[in-house]
């Protein structure tokens, strides 16, 4: 048997989504939809300023890394107020407050000594104000916790959600540096606290500058992505040179988006934005996954039909849960990948995968049916784009059209994975999709002229039709590549007839 290493490094056609313009802070990842409200001192951001939705607070944190203290000042929306840990101090570890008047954070927080320096007159920041909220009735009660707790244990924190809860959050500085913790723990804590998006920004932080890097598993658009050490487990981190910190902020926080988290989408840990004097490093951190990408593993591997199904069930089901928009406060919105190819595509150590990369991912707005960045249209890979993308006739006003050229590129995945499953002992070499029709670093002119005016697509072998699950993986593939976008089958839909057939074949 053949097994073909046609390592091609292909790059997306635009290296730069289209982020947001600021995309200079951590800290400031999941503030960018907030509109006008208090003005706080955020040291990362644009001006030094942000400004917090309706409800927001201005945040002010200190905590001790390697040693030293670090202050991080920022703005807090409602739903981080809501869902996670930002204004609670844990002792001698960190501190966090939060305020609320214009500028309230502009003080340095000190650890152990409870000293407070006021550098300049805060704006905003006085009794005058203080009695102005008391005046507002919610606002009453959270000032006596203000008061109390910075009274009582050198922490200043008002954030509503302590009131009802007076247990410590699991998600708490001090539990997080308890040695026994491991990631899937505070996965799991994350998940069970209710916040549905990642990990308090304080924590990601501390992971990420306690992982020891071991060596590099892989190159893409943004430098290199390494194999950690975190307490004894690996991570992969995504290291962006400081030039692409736009990528690197988008990405953090597409992966950020509430209720994301799925089996079949990578899992992401932390984002740390760390300035070393000259320049800054940008790390992505996630799980790691030793067999790599899908396009390493049908290299070096082919797969029996139980394998085949695995793989394109779990990468429908990832898709599905992307695409999906989930409404409620704990809703997500609908995302398109706009890069899916097997390149971005994991391989667990089960068999099953996760869809990765989601540095190009565009959300859904349904209420305005906007989509959450300006529509830059020919982005992601050449070799794997729609038609309508190669041609321009792609209609980006209707947020369809994005799910529907990622089925395209579903499409081609699968006709990768089938390649490789072997039936009675027969499979084909593992091939790039047209790779018999285009150079190895096809321009978007290669592809239309093969995808829009021949409209070729790629061959679906005869012998495929004496197995019942690849026989419905050929079937599947045509219904993905219509150039008729409208016509092509959702994800879901895919999910349900991949995983159908599978129980058909174990019957037959
Ligand atoms: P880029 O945005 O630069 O294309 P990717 O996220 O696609 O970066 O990662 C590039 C490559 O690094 C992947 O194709 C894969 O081989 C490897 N890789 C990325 N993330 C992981 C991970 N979590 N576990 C194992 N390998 C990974
Ligand atoms: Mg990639």
């Amino acid at each position: 048997m053949k097994v073909c290493l046609n390592q091609v490094d292909e790059s997306p056609a635009m290296t730069c989504p289209r982020c947001p313009t600021v995309g200079t802070a951590l800290i400031f990842l999941s503030v960018v939809h907030v509109s006008a409200g208090l003005k706080c001192v955020c040291q990362l951001c644009a001006n030094h300023t942000c400004e917090t939705g309706p409800d927001g607070a201005c945040w002010n944190s200190v905590m001790l890394i390697d040693g030293k203290e670090e202050a991080v000042k920022s703005c807090l929306s409602p739903s981080e107020m809501r869902g996670q840990v930002f204004c609670y101090g844990s002792r001698n570890v960190s501190k966090r407050s939060c305020c609320f008047t214009d500028f309230c954070n502009n003080e340095t927080l000190h650890l152990h000594t409870g000293r407070v320096e006021r550098p300049a007159r805060s704006p905003g920041w006085g009794w005058l104000e203080l009695v102005a909220v008391t005046l507002v009735p919610t606002s009453l009660v959270c000032v006596g916790v203000l008061l109390w707790v910075y009274t009582q244990h050198g922490q200043h924190c008002v954030y509503r959600k302590a009131l009802a809860n007076t247990t410590e959050d699991p998600l708490d500085n001090q539990s997080l540096m308890s040695p026994d913790k491991s990631l899937k723990d505070l996965i799991f804590d994350m998940s069970t606290s209710g916040s549905g998006s990642g990990l308090p920004l304080l924590v990601q932080r501390t992971i990420a500058r306690t992982i020891v890097l071991q060596e590099i598993i892989g190159k893409g658009r943004f430098g290199e992505v390494w194999r950690g050490r975190w307490r004894g487990e690996d991570v992969a981190v995504k290291i962006f040179s400081s030039r692409d910190e736009r990528s690197w902020f988008r990405e953090a926080e597409i992966y950020q988006t509430i209720m994301l988290r799925h089996e079949n989408i990578l899992g992401f840990i932390a984002a740390d934005n760390k300035d070393n004097g000259s320049w800054t490093q940008l790390w992505l951190v996630s799980e790691y996954h030793e067999h790599g990408s899908m396009f390493d593993y049908l290299n070096r591997y082919t797969v029996s039909v139980d394998g085949m199904v695995v793989l394109a069930v779990s990468v429908a089901s990832g898709l599905a849960h992307l695409h999906m928009e989930i409404i409620g406060t704990q809703g997500k919105p609908a995302i398109a990948h706009r890069d899916l190819k097997s390149k971005n595509i994991l391989v667990k150590r089960n068999g099953s995968a996760v869809i990765a990369d989601l540095g190009l991912a565009v959300k859904h707005d349904s209420l305005t049916n906007t989509i959450d960045i300006p529509a830059n249209h020919r982005v992601g890979t050449k070799r794997y784009m729609a038609p309508e993308i190669l041609d321009d006739t792609i209609n980006t006003g209707n947020f369809e059209s994005f799910k529907r050229a990622d089925i395209y590129s579903l499409g081609l995945v699968f006709w990768e994975v089938a390649r490789r499953c072997t039936v009675s002992g027969i499979c084909e070499d593992y091939q790039l999709p047209y790779y018999d029709v285009v150079p190895s670093d096809p321009s978007v002119e290669d592809m239309r002229k093969v995808v829009c005016d021949q409209k070729l697509r790629p061959n679906i072998p005869n012998q495929w039709q004496s197995c019942e699950a690849l026989r419905v993986m050929g079937k599947i593939m045509r219904e993905c590549w219509y150039t008729n976008a409208a016509a092509r089958l959702t994800a879901l839909r895919i999910k349900k007839t991949v995983s159908q057939s599978f129980a058909k074949d174990v019957k037959e």
